[in-house]
């Protein structure tokens, strides 16, 4: 068996050589051929020139054009956790250097941190509503998001619910409570300016209310129908383009109404009945309800689409496989007949007013932040809570070790920081 595959090798060797050489021959021999190159007479094997198209989207090496929008899918998943997908999160970012972040759901802000912006940029989220699929990553992309660097508070907006405790104000400042320990114990250890929230909870009940209006930039709410009181759904215009984001609804004539002729019409839509069963493991009944009374099914997603007619549609909020894929589609494409993408996480849409362009990105596992966009700010020690003494006595101080890392770093980067006079 060994000895069959190692000759299998060589012959297969053998013959990539002989290609190989027969073409060097072939050039070799012709007087002149554009092999050669415009000035060149050496022959030219393999001539290493960058596509002048590209098929994916590299983060952080396109410019954008000044009218040109561009949709990154962050999170396209469900509230159930996988690697593959994330939950609901879409970026967009405009040609006049604006970025907003619509939903920040569970495992979303690690996409975020993978397509190399500066944490000061990624400051503007927009919650559609409460599900932790929805906003589950606010704390990530709050606490992480001063550690990679962001020095500007993070705005978020939210609606409003039927009571105060069902709004965002108060889901917002729970999380902050939750999180007492985590921020009192990085006082004085990083800079903790990008700590500050700044909150704009709206009336969950605005038809078509601005909420946002920056920079040419118009945001508004539309209400949403989905589990309780309170969801909104959102439409961004900016230079004669319009988006619009559903986060979670069942079809609603909010929608139908203030969404249509979108550039871009991003709508939930789940998966099936028969697959929540088959899939997800889940009691029919429970199946049906979700699926069609909770969520919008995929040819209710279709129905929805042909009322409004976006230049695309964008269906989002299903695991997106192989084998759902071709079910999900066969259902939309019973009631719509429209551009249509069905997303996964890292799909990247440019738009222009002439042009809508999809791809996937590639990203960089190993991706580290970037700096901050203003001169980053050491901690301030003041700050510290420090310890008890009941503690602060357990330190076992290996006093060599840390002045040779004082000193090391001091002399590779000229400063001169002295370390704690422990006790
Ligand atoms: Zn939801
Ligand atoms: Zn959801």
């Amino acid at each position: 068996m060994l000895k069959s595959k190692t000759l299998t090798c060589v012959a297969i060797g053998g013959v990539v050589l002989g290609v190989a050489v027969g073409l060097y021959l072939a050039t070799a021999e012709l007087p002149t051929t554009h092999a050669q190159g415009a000035q060149g007479s050496q022959p030219q094997f393999s001539p290493v020139k960058a596509l002048t198209a590209r098929e994916a989207y590299y983060p952080g090496t396109e410019d954008l054009a000044p009218g040109e929008m561009r949709i990154t899918a962050c999170g396209t998943g469900m509230p159930n956790a996988r690697p593959k997908q994330a939950a609901a999160c879409f970026l967009v970012e405009l040609g006049n250097g604006d970025k907003f972040i619509f939903d920040i759901g569970t495992g979303s802000a690690e996409r975020l941190s993978a397509l190399a912006i500066p944490m000061d940029y990624l400051d503007k989220v927009f919650i559609g509503h409460l599900h932790s699929d929805h906003f589950g990553d606010l704390d990530a992309l709050w606490v992480g998001g001063v550690i990679s660097n962001r020095q500007r508070p993070l705005r978020v907006w939210g609606p409003s619910g039927a009571t105060p405790e069902l709004g965002t104000k108060y889901a917002v400042e729970r999380m902050q409570e939750m999180l007492t320990w985590d921020s009192a114990s990085r006082r004085g250890n990083v800079n903790t300016r990008g700590q500050q929230i700044e909150l704009h909870e709206f009336d969950y009940k605005g038809i078509n209310q601005v909420i946002y209006q920056e920079n040419g930039v118009t945001i508004r709410s539309i209400p949403a129908i989905h589990a309780l009181d309170g969801p909104v759904s959102f439409i961004l215009e900016w230079n004669g383009l319009k988006l619009a984001f559903s986060s979670d609804t069942y079809p609603n004539k909010w929608w139908i109404e203030h969404t249509k002729d979108a550039d871009i019409a991003i709508h939930e839509c789940f998966l099936p009945p028969a697959l929540l069963v088959e899939k997800q493991g889940w009691p029919v009944q429970d199946a049906l309800n979700v699926g069609t009374q909770v969520h919008t099914s995929p040819a209710m997603f279709g129905k929805v689409m042909s009322s409004i007619k976006p230049r695309l549609a964008v269906a989002y909020h299903f695991f997106n496989d192989f084998d759902t894929r071709p079910e999900v589609e066969r259902l939309v494409r019973m009631t719509y007949d429209g551009p249509l993408a069905l997303a996964v996480d890292y799909m990247v849409i440019n738009v222009t007013k002439d042009d809508i362009k999809v791809r996937m990105a590639v990203i960089n596992e190993d991706v580290w932040p970037l700096p901050s966009v203003t001169a980053k700010l050491p901690a301030d020690p003041s700050e510290r809570i420090g310890f008890t003494e009941f503690i602060e006595s357990g330190r076992e101080v290996f006093a060599d070790v840390i002045r040779k890392a004082y000193e090391d770093t001091n002399k590779r980067f000229g400063t001169n920081v002295q370390p704690p006079d422990y006790r």
